[in-house]
């Protein structure tokens, strides 16, 4: 399955849609990958709006 990222929140999922904000505006045109595994201490989540654990993309096209 091709690795997509969500538009609205930046999360990279296989799936057709996004599983946080329920989302399809999915884009297979996105760089840079961030980890987050803890979005409440991590000062990345916090800079990029993040509140839920996973694989984000930092440019979505
Ligand atoms: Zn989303």
């Amino acid at each position: 399955m091709a690795r997509k990222a969500c538009r609205t929140c930046r999360l990279i999922t296989t799936k057709s849609h996004c599983p946080i904000c329920r989302g399809t505006n999915l884009s297979d045109s996105f760089s840079g990958v961030v980890l987050i595994f803890d979005p409440e201490h991590s000062m990345i989540a916090r800079k990029l709006n993040i509140s839920e654990p996973g694989e984000y993309a930092l440019n979505v096209r």
